[in-house]
């Protein structure tokens, strides 16, 4: 398994919680790494998708994920062009604070534009994901 993390993974046990969506609707980052167990994650999916208000880090899956294009992730490579084309820029004006930066698979790949671009991601059900 990849030893990079992937910033944007489902919330099973293992995994750490990154961070969660504010009322402005932009993830805000955890300053401290909170690893979830079963009972975290039953109870989050007791109340619908977690992942539609939480951010979850796990180990990047490459050749197992739906992003991947057998490089790299696409997921944030769409995520940055989508904001390119906006005539609005939202981006943050900084990078937030991260508890994995020093493996992120985005960072890895696009340096601070990807903590840019970050905080606007939240991952969807399945259905949706690779919209
Ligand atoms: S893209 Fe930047 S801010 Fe987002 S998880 Fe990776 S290192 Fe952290």
């Amino acid at each position: 398994m990849s030893t990079i993390t992937c910033p944007s993974a489902t919330c099973e046990p293992g995994a750490y919680l990154l961070g969660t969506l504010g009322s402005d609707g932009r993830i805000k980052h955890l300053r401290t790494p909170l690893r979830v167990d079963a009972d975290f994650v039953a109870k989050a999916r007791a109340n619908g998708e977690p992942e539609s208000h939480m951010r979850f880090a796990a180990p990047c899956q490459e050749g197992k994920c739906s992003h991947w294009t057998g490089a790299a992730c696409g997921l944030i490579d769409r995520v940055m062009a989508h904001l390119d084309a906006l005539e609005a820029d939202i981006r943050a004006d900084s990078p937030p604070p991260c508890t994995i930066r020093g493996s992120c698979r985005w960072y890895r790949q696009s340096g601070v534009e990807a903590c840019l671009s970050c905080d606007l991601v939240v991952r969807l059900p399945e259905a949706t994901a690779a919209e």
